[in-house]
């Protein structure tokens, strides 16, 4: 993904920038999960210039419109959504403050999108002939990983990227530490004045030759292992192909469900501090029925967290071997894409390495405690104590400072727009990260909401039902019925007449087989 976009981007203008070299070992397998996306991967595919449907296609993509949490508030078969979409009531947005005041008997987001329950009814958030319904709604994809890398290989190497099957096992350092050429195992020599580690977890330039730290977020965000499996449609289709990623809690972690063309992938994230991967792999084949008792399985074993400096002489991580956050909002392949973007902006064509570099790292650490802090609240706003994990993650040192001072703040006001312009609240402790190498490395991550606002965070705040004992308290617990906007009534009424079933618009657009 890094050398097609950076090839888009770099090379497609008047002057040819950078040449690109890819090198892959035949050797070491890709970590091969990474099938959920989120709409950002959409600007990714636009500057690479690749066609939507012709995408579908070549990875068995399918849409994906929300994420749906089941089971994380009290494990009885309670659930809400993280849409993509939502309406903003104009001039002024009161929808929380209403809300709140309101008896809470329509779920929160359903109030502000039609997305939901758009979902709930398996809707394809395309039609099928010309678009005439009203604002299109924002989407992602789900879509076989492997495939998507084969694809973008085949793209960037027809347009001049260089590709190379062999394994690095050597690397050549200047005095100055900077990386000069890594040697290949095949006898090859290649030089270049950056190289970017996309080793995944293997990180062998930025942390084993370079030496650059690894800071461990396992405290806040306890899963570190994942034990994944396939139920191909033709072994079992469930009837449908659900537009939006399912995340179920279980005892010791959660379970995606990511629906794709020919087949729906399972992973069970769990840690393995509180089950073993046995029993892990137990639970999941239970979850799922008896068709999954002979399917084959796999664990994959993650850290948490986030390397010191992503970028660090001539070396830039981007992928696995710059850090990782558990797959909860799908945000693995967006810090990827994030890093890309971020260095082709950065790209020290004319000037010094060095203060690129430095804006590089502040931007990819402020969007790492960024997603942390999401991710964390998803977890410990839960109320089930029925296992030692969920016990567990809803003690106090297990919620990090920055979120701490967010809910405290939340609590006076509902979230809006101005909490992330000046990102400091009140009671939120000044905590720089520990281990800087720059003036100004030191300070304190801030949240500029640049991938989640305070509508995402309202999303997964109501959805596990905060503030319910304070509005109790404030307003009483007599209070009138939660009304829907007409906008989205309307728009919900007339949607199964415009919106085909998600199956359906597969099977037509592009070419999904019929399973019975
Ligand atoms: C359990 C889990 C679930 C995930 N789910 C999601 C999700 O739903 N959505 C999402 O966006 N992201 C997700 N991710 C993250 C996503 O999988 C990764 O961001 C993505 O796959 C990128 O991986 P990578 O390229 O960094 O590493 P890898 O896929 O591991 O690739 C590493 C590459 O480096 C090569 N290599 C290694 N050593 C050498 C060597 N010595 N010489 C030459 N080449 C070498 C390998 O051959 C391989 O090609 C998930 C991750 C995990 C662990």
């Amino acid at each position: 993904m890094a050398a097609a976009y950076l090839d888009a981007a770099l090379n497609r203008g008047e002057e040819r920038v950078a040449d690109i070299s890819l090198v892959e070992s035949p050797d070491v397998p890709r970590v091969g999960v990474g099938e959920a996306t989120i709409p950002n991967i959409n600007h990714i595919l636009t500057v690479i210039g690749i066609d939507e449907l012709e995408f579908m296609r070549e990875v068995d993509g399918t849409f994906k419109q929300s994420i749906k949490y089941v089971n994380w508030l009290e494990g009885k078969g309670e659930h809400y959504h993280h849409p993509f979409s939502r309406y903003r009531m104009t001039p002024l947005d009161r929808a929380s403050q209403m809300w709140l005041r309101s008896d809470r008997s329509i779920p929160f987001m359903e109030t502000v999108s039609a997305q939901p329950v758009i979902c709930e009814l398996g809707l394809s958030p395309r039609m099928l002939g010309q678009w005439d319904f009203g604002p299109p709604p924002t989407y992602a994809f789900h879509m076989n990983a492997l495939k998507f890398a084969d694809y973008l290989t085949r793209i960037a190497t027809a347009r001049g990227v260089t590709h190379y099957r062999d394994h690095v096992n050597e690397i050549e350092q200047a005095e100055n530490g900077d990386i000069t050429a890594v040697k290949t195992r095949s006898g090859k020599r290649l030089e270049a004045d950056l190289f970017i580690d996309c080793t995944g977890f293997a990180s062998i330039l930025i942390e084993k030759t370079l030496g650059v730290g690894f800071e461990d977020c396992s405290q806040w965000l306890m899963c570190n292992r994942a034990v994944t499996m396939h139920v191909d449609y033709e072994h079992h289709y469930p009837g449908y192909v659900r537009p939006y990623t399912t995340a179920t809690a279980l005892s010791s972690g959660w379970v995606w469900e990511i629906p794709l063309q020919n087949t729906r992938s399972l992973g069970y994230v769990y840690s393995s501090d509180f089950i073993s991967d046995e029993a892990a792999e137990q639970e999941l084949r239970a979850f799922e029925g008896n068709h999954a008792e002979s399917l084959d399985s796999r664990i994959v074993r993650f850290k948490v967290g986030r390397r010191q400096h992503a970028w660090y002489k001539n070396c830039e991580s981007i992928g696995l071997s710059g850090g990782f956050i558990e797959p909860l909002e799908s945000t693995g392949l967006y810090l990827s894409d994030l890093a890309t973007v971020m260095l082709t902006e950065h790209f020290p064509q004319h000037c010094d390495m060095q203060p690129m570099a430095f804006r590089f790292n502040r931007i990819m650490a402020n969007r790492f405690y960024e997603i942390l802090d999401f991710i964390n609240m998803h977890y410990c706003l839960t109320r089930r104590n029925d296992s030692e994990f969920w016990r567990e993650i809803q003690q106090p040192e297990r919620i990090n400072d920055r979120l701490k001072a967010k809910l405290e703040y939340w609590k006076m006001k509902p979230p809006s727009a101005a909490d992330f312009q000046d990102q400091f609240l009140p009671g939120q402790a000044d905590s720089p990260i520990a281990t800087g190498m720059m003036a100004g490395d030191y300070r304190t991550p801030v949240d500029t909401a640049g991938l989640w606002n305070h509508e995402s965070y309202e999303a997964i705040l109501y959805g596990m039902d905060f503030m319910r004992e304070e509005c109790d308290e404030r307003f009483g617990t007599n209070r009138g019925k939660t009304r829907l906007m007409r906008t989205i009534v309307e728009r919900l009424q007339a949607a199964p007449h415009k919106l085909p079933p998600h199956d359906v618009w597969l099977q037509r657009a592009v070419g999904m087989k019929k399973y019975q």
